[in-house]
């Protein structure tokens, strides 16, 4: 099944407003198992649409207009899909008696303009918006259908959600396919996969487990695919319930993209703590996905980027013996810049980290890939040794994880 999603709009086309209806409704379609072919944004123009449908109807069994539906001159989706129809505008009574119901509610007096609301195309099943003035329009052509929503977002939400994705289930048997993901920390994959594997042989039929791995962390997607809505949500739910359980000391939170940073952000915040960070081999970075969560201010004091040793001794205070001593890259230099970074910065916790990211042109050095992070908490401090392996970026996203994993434990 496939669908195609027309934007109408000049207003999205000169880029004052981001298309985001496409976004929204491509993730419904997918839900229900609809691929959405292509998405295509044109003017407010009788001649675009109308090759736009046309070109539509070609591809797709399904297609979903937004846009364009409201009482103004530029608003013209209806009368051009009433003419690409062969369609008249009739007069709804319930439409009417709807709007005049919504004015009467905001204290407007009824006007021609709004009867124009009320005027809809013969042919159409007409979709009542509850929250608006432009009904939805669902018209027919042999297999097809051809669907009209108004352009604001959260009346074409409403629509979609209350009429459309239940009106595409029934007429063209589609099922529902829901998601749920966990986020986990500090297993690798294959680890986390042998712990689930004899939960995940006993799901039922309609779920099915995914694992999509990236640096430090192993998202665990659950899907659901029925036509009862209500009993997979719970069958959903269950399910979920029962793999938190079994990841309860590696799990982070549901659904979000950066559940770490804000799980850590919660913490710190609900506690009135404070962080500061000196970070050699991470360059900053974990500086940037801390301050990348609105809030941030509330417990991060600052960041030190401490790359050189010169910096590590003046500024924070490392004695040069003991980098000499140990190497730069020791678990004796990660406690001490956490130490010294804690008190430089006056705060309760701080992160140090300090590793050789590589690459280098001895294929044989065996440093490339270990990093020393340093936690300093107001019970005392620690480092523990890492290796993260190739390349680059991956060491420095993976050291990056690994401390703010560590600091939230
Ligand atoms: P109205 O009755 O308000 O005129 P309409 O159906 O004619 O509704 P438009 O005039 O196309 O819709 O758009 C109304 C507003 O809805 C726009 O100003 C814009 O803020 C928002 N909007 C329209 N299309 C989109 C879209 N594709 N993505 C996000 N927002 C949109
Ligand atoms: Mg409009």
């Amino acid at each position: 099944m496939q669908a195609e999603i027309i934007t109408v709009g000049d207003e999205i086309l000169i880029g004052q407003i981001v298309d985001t209806n496409s976004q929204w409704l491509g993730q419904r379609l997918n839900e229900i198992g609809v691929s959405v072919y292509q998405i295509t944004s044109i003017q407010d123009d009788r001649q675009h649409i109308l090759k736009a449908l046309s070109e539509a109807e070609a591809n797709v069994d399904i297609i979903i207009i937004t846009g364009g539906l409201g009482p103004t001159k530029d608003d013209i989706t209806k009368l051009t899909l009433a003419e690409y129809f062969n369609d008249v505008l009739v007069r709804n009574q319930e439409i009417e008696d709807h709007i005049k119901q919504l004015f009467g509610r905001i204290k407007y007096k009824f006007t021609d303009m709004d009867i124009r609301q009320a005027m809809l195309p013969a042919k159409a099943t007409v979709l009542k918006n509850e929250l608006g003035t432009a009904s939805g329009m669902w018209f027919k052509k042999g297999q097809k259908v051809i669907i009209s929503l108004p352009g604001v977002p959260n009346e074409m939400k409403g629509l979609m959600t209350n009429s459309v994705l239940p009106k595409l289930i029934e007429s063209f048997h589609l099922p529902f396919i829901l998601h749920k993901t966990l986020h986990t920390y500090g297993l690798g994959e294959s680890r986390v996969a042998e712990r689930l594997e004899a939960w995940e042989n006993q799901l039922p039929q309609s779920i099915r487990l995914a694992y999509l791995p990236s640096y430090g962390r192993v998202r665990l997607r659950l899907s659901a695919r029925g036509k009862d809505l209500k009993q997979l949500q719970y069958e959903l739910n269950k399910e979920a319930e029962s793999l938190r359980l079994l990841v309860e000391d590696i799990f982070v939170d549901e659904d979000e993209n950066e559940a770490l940073e804000l799980s850590l952000n919660k913490i710190l915040t609900d506690n009135s703590l404070t962080l500061s960070l000196a970070e050699s081999c991470t360059g900053g970075n974990v500086a940037r996905m801390i301050t990348a969560i609105p809030g941030a201010s509330k417990f991060l004091k600052g960041a030190l980027v401490a790359y050189s040793a010169e910096v590590k001794e003046r500024i924070l205070h490392v004695p040069a013996d003991m980098i000499n001593a140990h190497s730069v890259v020791s678990e004796k230099v990660a406690i001490e810049m956490a130490l010294q970074c804690q008190k430089l910065f006056n705060t309760d916790y701080a992160v140090a980290t300090t590793g050789n990211a590589g690459p280098t042109t001895d294929e044989t050095d065996e440093s490339v890939g270990v990093v020393f992070i340093g936690i300093a908490t107001p019970a005392g401090v620690y480092a523990s040794e890492y290796f993260f392996g190739k390349p680059r970026g991956k060491v420095i996203e993976r050291a990056s994880v690994k401390s703010l994993e560590l600091l939230r434990k």
